[in-house]
Formats: C-alpha cells, structure tokens, sequence
C-alpha cells in the first residue's frame, strides 16, 4: 500500500499531442505531421512552422486543444487501480500560465476521475510522492528509477531509463502491486 502516487496529466491522462497532431494537420493540410514524429521534447522540431507551432497550440487554439483533448485509453480503470493500491491519488501538472490552469481543471472535472485532488507544479519532483507515473524523461530522472514510472510515449522511449516503464493504462496491473 503506497501513501501517495501521483499522476502527470497532459499525455499520460489526457492525450493532449494527440489532439496537437490533429489541430495541427487540420490547419496545414499541406504539411502532416504523425504523432510518432515527435521524438523529442521539441515541438518546432516537426513542425513545417517551426517555433510558431507553440503560438498556435497554446495561445491561438489552447481552448480546443485542452478542452477538446481525449482521456487516454483506459484512464478510469487505471485510476481505480491505483486508489486500491494507495491512499492518496493526486493529479500533478506543470502548467505554466493561469489560463493553462484554469483550463486543465475544467477538463479534469468533466472527465469524472477517481482522484484525491490536482497540484499544479513546476519541479513536480519535489512533491513528497511514493510513485510518479509522467511521461517527461527530465522528471523521471530527478524523481529516480525507484519512484518514476515512465509513460512510454515517441518522445521518451530512446531514453536511457533503468526503472519500470509502461505503454498503456491496460498494463498499469503488471506493473504496480495492491
Ligand atoms: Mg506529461
């Protein structure tokens, strides 16, 4: 029985590149991007608008893209699972901007999640946590193989990573114990 386990939100709970890809390709038709692209932390990377990609996800489309993105598959089993296994499930967020914020807290609230509360916070490996489960390799390194779990996504999966990792929330059984 863990005391605390907390959970990243944008790509391990809400699928939030996912709707990136899509809000991107709508726009620029000419130009696709796939999600498996993103390979690193760096969005101007693939984007045929470089640097401009974060104006348009974040500031001209943040609305749609952090209302409008989808659980990732399986989310509310996983969460159950979790709660049985500790005594405390918090979301934790980096989000940089109130906006962000606000807007975070709105999707999670309409998602109907099994969870003890949501902390927004920058170094969020400073959290006293038993278990992390984040998708941000920079995270995971500071939090320790002994307390991170990875959520494999295209932009971590290259990584050197000695501790657990996991590629879906069908998996979260095999991997933590009640
Ligand atoms: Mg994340």
């Amino acid at each position: 029985m863990y005391d605390f386990i907390a959970v990243d939100i944008d790509d391990v709970i809400r699928n939030l590149m996912g709707k990136a890809v899509e809000l991107h390709n709508v726009n620029f038709p000419s130009r696709p991007i796939k999600h498996s692209d993103i390979i690193s932390w760096s969005l101007a990377a693939v984007s045929p608008i470089g640097g401009l990609i974060y104006d348009f996800l974040f500031q001209a489309n943040v609305e749609e893209l952090y209302l409008e993105s989808e659980c990732m598959p399986y989310v509310h089993e996983g969460l159950n699972y979790l709660k049985n296994a500790s005594k405390a499930v918090v979301l934790v967020s980096n989000q940089p901007t109130q906006q962000r914020k606000d807007l975070t807290l709105t999707w999670v609230s309409k998602q109907g999640l099994n969870v003890d509360g949501v902390i927004f916070k920058e170094n969020k490996e400073e959290l006293d946590f038993d278990l992390i489960i984040d998708d941000k390799q920079q995270t995971l390194d500071k939090a320790g193989p002994d307390r991170g779990i990875r959520f494999l996504r295209p932009w971590n999966e290259r990584c050197e990573w000695s501790g657990l990792s996991m590629r879906s929330w069908a998996d979260i059984a095999n991997i933590i114990k009640e």
